[in-house]
């Protein structure tokens, strides 16, 4: 072979090599890309979950803590009037007591469907606080109506037995606490001027919405 042939065939050996590399960094690049989309997925899926109630699907307690924190954030969210409504199931340990766990979960899940067609289109935040208490954030509407729409949820509650199968008809009562946050409130002080409106309804007699002012 010529030494330029032998030149000619080594800068094709190495312009082959070149291209060969690039189409492995290439298809690596694409396949880090693709994992890299797996798992950001992944991590939001995972996020969703940390904040939302397995059993009923609305918000949890740190979801909800994160969507009173923004609304705190949020410029102007409590000049809009907002306000908060903190529902509490009366007597419900006692469906517990006599119908048993699964019983209670049913009635949870049905609440939380009650509060989600009467108060979605209100509401942007809905969550299960803890076992049998949940929360409405209703934005831009005032403590007059708010108390519209809760009274209706409280309504809804009185007038429909739940069915729960086996010949098990309950009825349920709610008792509820509201407050208007204001502006430069934070989220703590709303949540807590509710929940001592939820606690005179509760030592009023329950089934029934106190709008505290206080
Ligand atoms: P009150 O009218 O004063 O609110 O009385 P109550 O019985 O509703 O309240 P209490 O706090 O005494 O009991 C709440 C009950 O909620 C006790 C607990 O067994 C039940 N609970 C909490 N979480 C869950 C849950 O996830 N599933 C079921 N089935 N029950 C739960
Ligand atoms: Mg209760
Ligand atoms: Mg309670």
């Amino acid at each position: 072979m010529q030494l330029h042939d032998l030149m000619h065939r080594a800068l094709e050996i190495e312009a082959d090599a070149r291209s060969s590399l690039q189409h492995e960094v290439q298809s690596r690049t694409a396949d880090l890309r693709a994992t890299m989309g797996a798992l950001e997925q992944a991590n939001r899926q995972l996020r969703e979950l940390t904040l939302h109630d397995p059993l009923t699907g609305l918000l949890n307690r740190r979801g909800l803590d994160e969507a009173l924190a923004r609304g705190a954030e949020a410029e102007g969210a409590a000049e809009l009037g907002g306000t908060l409504v903190i529902f509490d199931l009366d007597h419900f340990k006692q469906v517990n007591d006599v119908y048993g766990h699964d019983a209670g979960d049913a009635v949870l899940r049905w609440v939380a469907e009650v509060l989600l067609n009467l108060l979605r289109r209100r509401s942007d935040v809905l969550a299960r606080f803890g076992g049998e208490e949940f929360v409405a954030l209703l934005p831009a509407t005032a403590l007059d109506d708010a108390v519209v729409l809760a009274a209706g949820v409280l309504d809804h509650v009185r007038r429909n037995p739940i069915d729960l199968g086996g010949g098990r008809v309950i009825k349920l009562t709610l008792s509820a606490g509201a407050a208007q946050w204001r502006a430069g409130e934070t989220s703590q002080t709303v949540f807590r001027r509710a929940d001592e409106s939820l606690y005179r309804a509760k030592a009023d007699g329950r089934d029934r919405l106190v709008a505290g002012d206080a």
